[in-house]
């Protein structure tokens, strides 16, 4: 896509930090990193959600994520990662092509856990929730 930003870093239009590449999946350091290694995957057709994207992409993806993680350990050696993907602006996604993040996480980094990015409860009770989206797939 014209004017993305990953898209020109997947076809090499941009310089990136590039760490591991399969056909159709790369893999680079974030230029503004969270944390030694902070890590992005992305498929090198462009896409903003997963499910914008086909299955077998998509399976391509998180295997790279895996092989990248195994590259971390033996190189950067965290005591742990967040992975996570921001889909959608509301949820802070600024560059509308799937990126997964791969941040090498140490104790004491004063990180927090993923759930943490939000506080929004929700008023009713997940049992009515779940058997909304139960209903989703009866359609
Ligand atoms: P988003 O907010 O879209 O989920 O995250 C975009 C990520 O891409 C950010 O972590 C940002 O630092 C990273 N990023 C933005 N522009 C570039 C770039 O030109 N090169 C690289 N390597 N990372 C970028
Ligand atoms: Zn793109």
């Amino acid at each position: 896509m014209e004017d993305c930003i990953f898209c020109k870093i997947a076809n090499g239009e941009l310089e990136s930090e590039k760490i591991y590449e399969t056909e159709n999946v790369i893999a680079f350091l974030d230029i503004n990193p969270k944390a030694p290694g902070h890590s992005l995957v992305i498929p090198k057709k462009h896409g903003k959600t997963l499910t914008e994207l086909e299955d077998e992409l998509i399976a391509e993806v998180f295997r790279v994520t895996k092989e990248v993680e195994k590259l971390l350990n033996r190189s950067i050696k965290p005591d742990a990662f967040t992975v996570g993907i921001n889909e959608g602006e509301a949820s802070g996604q600024e560059i509308p092509h799937l990126h997964v993040n791969i941040i090498p996480r140490f104790e004491d980094d004063g990180g927090v856990p993923i759930q943490a990015v939000v506080n929004n409860s929700p008023k009713e009770e997940i049992s009515n929730i779940a058997s909304k989206i139960r209903k989703a797939s009866e359609k």
